[in-house]
């Protein structure tokens, strides 16, 4: 089953001369359950891409479905509860919140759709990802891979069709690094969650399902590793 379809997509920063064609007619699907790795050389578009796949920013032009719902056919306030709902964003640098708690950033972006917490899928989660002595610490007092962690769970809280992650991996050691990835792909086979990885690490894309390489704003590589 399709989970995602991109259709033509492609992204230009600035006007004039100095216009950037950072994403050039990149269309491609994603069915349910699949592991897909990103990889391309610094300023290729990933990250462009990944924002374009998770409703961050819009394209200049072409389509992204998700789910079938044309997420780009919403307007600003459809799209960004349908964001919150349907994609899960994973960063490099975590993107917590730094007053708020590990249970408070994960428990946010529902509070902020005035969605009930559902407090076994939480509570399942935090055992999981091993955060259970640390709900109420600051994201400042968590080592880097408990705050990667509590990130994940952020993402996972909503259930969302898609998990997007932007070399999730490059800011931790290998020791962490190997923790992360382990848990995502736990969650992407015994869960079958979707998940969209950037890397710059070939020994992480080699544990993906499928491969897609971006070079100057296209796809210069789409090969399945794993059928
Ligand atoms: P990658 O993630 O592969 O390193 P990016 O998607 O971040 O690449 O960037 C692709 C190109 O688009 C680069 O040339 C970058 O400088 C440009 N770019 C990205 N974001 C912006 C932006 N917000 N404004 C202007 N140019 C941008
Ligand atoms: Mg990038």
């Amino acid at each position: 089953m399709e989970i995602l379809k991109i259709e033509h997509l492609s992204k230009v920063f600035g006007k004039g001369d100095t216009a950037v064609k950072a994403l050039d007619d990149v269309s491609f699907s994603v069915n349910k359950g699949e592991f897909v790795a990103i990889v391309g050389p610094s300023g290729s578009g990933k990250s462009t891409l990944l924002h374009l796949l998770g409703g961050v920013d819009r394209p200049t032009s072409g389509k992204v479905f998700v789910d079938s719902t044309d997420m780009y056919s919403l307007n600003e306030t459809q799209l960004a509860i349908f964001r919150r709902r349907q994609i899960g964003l994973i960063y490099q640098f975590y993107n917590l919140l730094p007053i708020l708690t590990v249970e408070e950033n994960m428990q946010l972006p529902l509070l902020l759709d005035e969605h009930k917490v559902d407090q076994k899928l939480f509570d399942d989660l935090v055992k999981t990802l091993d955060l259970q002595n640390r709900l109420h610490h600051l994201p400042n007092q968590l080592s880097g891979g408990q705050q990667q962690r509590v990130s994940i769970g952020r993402a996972l809280m909503n259930q969302p069709a898609i998990i997007l992650a932007d070399e999730p991996t490059g800011n931790l050691d290998s020791k962490n690094s190997s923790e992360i990835i382990d848990l995502l792909k736990m969650f992407n086979k015994t869960y079958h969650q979707t998940l969209i990885m950037i890397t710059h690490d070939e020994r992480i894309a080699l544990q993906a399902d499928r491969i897609i390489a971006i070079e100057d704003g296209r796809i210069a590589r789409d090969e399945v590793i794993r059928p």
